[in-house]
């Protein structure tokens, strides 16, 4: 049960972050008879499926599909298609792909209609989420937790789930010298994640990505561009997304936004059409984009601590389903420890 005494409240499971791990996380400890909250920086919901809204249109900013290769995943995801929800892009990419050049290789990708951020605001519909709330440290209080948020609020929680990209939960325990022990923090120190730059560009005139609208080329500095009118979320208008690969990424982060327009049309010239134009562009910089060193289990529970789990994509699986999993996992695990 919720109380609330002025500002503080003692609830069974705070969750941090809105993205996939803690939605599905919170919805399963919701689901158990657990008092949650969910608090989440953004104004929004999702974390990396993220969606924008550019003129007349809409692309996909962060993750751009997903795949399936657990059975626990596919039985999420068989629900998404039976709602309407998700639906199925591709199984494999344009000629011009580096990677499976033309081919059909058998594996679905999925996406999600109007947008990756649709799904999660679908499993939000359900939960107590607190958005714009940015915590700014976490302190171990008697046998729970004392959050505090930046506009100076605090919560009071038996149990914490983060799943902010791993850095960022470190910092909010170092910011209330909470005393991780010394192998979980090293466990954790080792995860590391790659940036992306993303740029969504609004085209009039045509767009000449061929079908299923999409180009992966890993060896290009714009190694993913793909077309949201071809690939069905946005009807009204040719949005293009372009993603900047790794290497580039860390490279131009600081850029200013002129030059990194400049990087991303590079790539994307050559699909355009002589007389097409760009009418706006929306550019974001992912300083935890992709995990590229994840740790071997899907979660991790805290030793010697109040009920204290970690979750996202670099537990065990990157990308979708891996947060997908984690969360799960996570929440399994809270379950257990209390
Ligand atoms: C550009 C890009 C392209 C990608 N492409 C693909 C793809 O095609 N296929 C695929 O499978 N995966 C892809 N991914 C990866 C995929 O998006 C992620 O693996 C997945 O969405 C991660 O979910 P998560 O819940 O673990 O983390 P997140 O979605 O990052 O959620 C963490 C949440 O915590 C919140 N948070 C952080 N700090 C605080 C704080 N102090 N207080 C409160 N809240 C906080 C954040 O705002 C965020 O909402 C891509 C990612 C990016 C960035």
């Amino acid at each position: 049960m919720i109380t609330a005494t002025g500002t503080k409240q003692t609830i069974d499971v705070l969750v941090v972050g809105a993205g996939l791990a803690g939605l599905l996380a919170a919805t399963k400890l919701q689901a158990a008879g657990r008092s949650i909250l969910v608090v989440e920086k953004a104004h929004g919901v999702g974390g990396r499926l993220a969606t924008w809204r550019l003129g007349p249109g809409r692309g996909d900013y962060g993750a751009q599909f997903f795949t399936v290769r657990q059975p626990q995943f596919q039985a999420i995801i068989d629900e998404w298609l039976e709602l309407g929800l998700a639906f199925e892009w591709s199984r494999g990419w344009a000629a011009g792909s580096a990677v499976a050049d033309g081919a059909d290789d058998g594996f679905p990708r999925y996406a999600i209609t109007r947008g990756m951020t649709a799904v999660a605001k679908h499993l939000a519909a359900n939960l107590t989420i607190h958005n714009q709330t940015r915590l700014t440290h976490i302190r171990e209080a008697g046998d729970g937790w004392e959050v505090a948020v930046e506009d100076g609020r605090t919560f009071g929680t038996r149990a914490l789930l983060l799943t902010p990209p791993v850095p960022q939960s470190l910092a909010l325990l170092d910011a209330g010298n909470v005393p991780l022990n010394a192998a979980n923090r090293a466990a954790l120190e080792r995860i590391e994640y790659a940036p992306c730059l993303s740029g969504l560009f609004w085209v009039e005139g045509g767009v000449a990505l061929p079908a299923p609208g999409a180009v992966q080329q890993p060896e290009q500095a714009i190694n993913w561009l793909a077309d949201n009118q071809q690939k069905g979320i946005s009807p009204e208008a040719a949005i293009v997304t372009a993603h900047a690969n790794p290497r580039q990424s860390k490279i131009w982060y600081e850029a200013p936004t002129g030059e990194l327009v400049g990087l991303f049309m590079g790539g994307l010239r050559p699909y355009l059409h002589k007389t097409s134009v760009i009418k706006a562009q929306h550019i974001h910089r992912w300083r935890y984009a992709l995990p590229l060193v994840t740790h071997p289990e899907r979660t991790l529970l805290a030793d010697g601590l109040p009920p204290l789990a970690f979750a996202g994509d670099a537990f065990n699986g990157p990308r979708v389903e891996g947060a997908a999993l984690s969360g799960l996992a996570a929440a399994t695990a809270l379950l257990n420890s209390a």
